[in-house]
């Protein structure tokens, strides 16, 4: 299970870094392809440049097709919809129940979420597993995990604190480095800065405290991620269901 998740993960690391790219490159591609098209009709250009503009505009509109189905590609999932934290929540512990149960690691869930959010159902599962599983693999064996959702500030406060090994204070300032990992060939380094930019890209924000052993009997970490409640606004047929909110934007 661990083998595919993390495979999930990388999938979705590389999706996100080639929509960047292809979104890098859209721009500067469509200038060069307006250029070339003036070019193409102005007199002072020689008769034998013609072919090799034509060739150089194809080429544009080849590479600009490329980096704009990679786009469509990412963006296949990427209309936010109406998600209840709580089951999806559920869905992922119990994916990784038989895990916590091997290792005596003990979940406790408290969640009151009465409200749909908006967002992006397999994202918000990605973030949900890779909190999990960081916790898991600090505790190693006998532990709590707790996993905390309550509402906050038009939005949602997700809290995942467990009993580990904390995070040494040298380690703090890159744990959402991309590559960033203390556990050799068994990390990659991916999930924090997966979770931190899918969090980004529901406008929410992650944070994190930690304690190891060595400063505090209670040792663990916890981190907090609140996200917003979302906009409907690219679903003009669901405003109602914001409008009791208020301070929907
Ligand atoms: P990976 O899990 O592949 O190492 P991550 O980006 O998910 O990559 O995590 C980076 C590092 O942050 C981990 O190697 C670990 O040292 C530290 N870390 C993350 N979550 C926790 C946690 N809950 N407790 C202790 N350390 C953690």
């Amino acid at each position: 299970a661990l083998a595919s998740l993390i495979a999930a993960e990388k999938l979705a690391v590389a999706g996100r870094i080639s929509a960047s790219i292809a979104h890098e490159i859209k721009n500067p591609l469509d200038t060069v392809g307006n250029l070339l098209y003036v070019l193409r009709f102005d007199p002072a250009v020689p008769e034998e440049a013609l072919s090799l503009i034509d060739t150089a505009q194809s080429e544009i509109v080849r590479a600009g097709h490329i980096a704009r189905s990679t786009l469509s590609l990412y963006r296949e999932s990427s209309a936010p919809m109406p998600v209840l934290l709580g089951p999806l929540l559920e869905s992922v512990i119990e994916l990784q129940t038989s895990d916590f149960v091997k290792h005596n690691i003990h979940v406790q869930t408290r969640v009151n979420a009465p409200r749909q959010m908006y967002g992006y159902p397999s994202e918000l599962r990605q973030i949900l597993i890779n909190l999990l599983q960081n916790a898991a693999a600090a505790i190693g064996a006998n532990g709590r995990i707790l996993v905390r959702v309550h509402p906050a500030n038009a939005g949602y406060s997700l809290t995942v604190a467990d009993t580990g090994s904390g995070i040494d204070a040298a380690h703090r300032a890159r744990l959402f480095s991309l590559f960033f990992t203390t556990k050799g060939e068994h990390g990659t380094g991916l999930g924090l800065w997966l979770v931190q930019s899918l969090v980004e890209k529901h406008g929410g924000r992650i944070r994190f405290r930690s304690r190891t052993a060595a400063e505090s009997a209670t040792h663990g970490t916890v981190f907090n991620v609140w996200l917003p409640l979302g906009s409907p606004v690219e679903r003009p047929g669901l405003t109602a269901i914001a409008s009791d909110g208020g301070t929907l934007s």
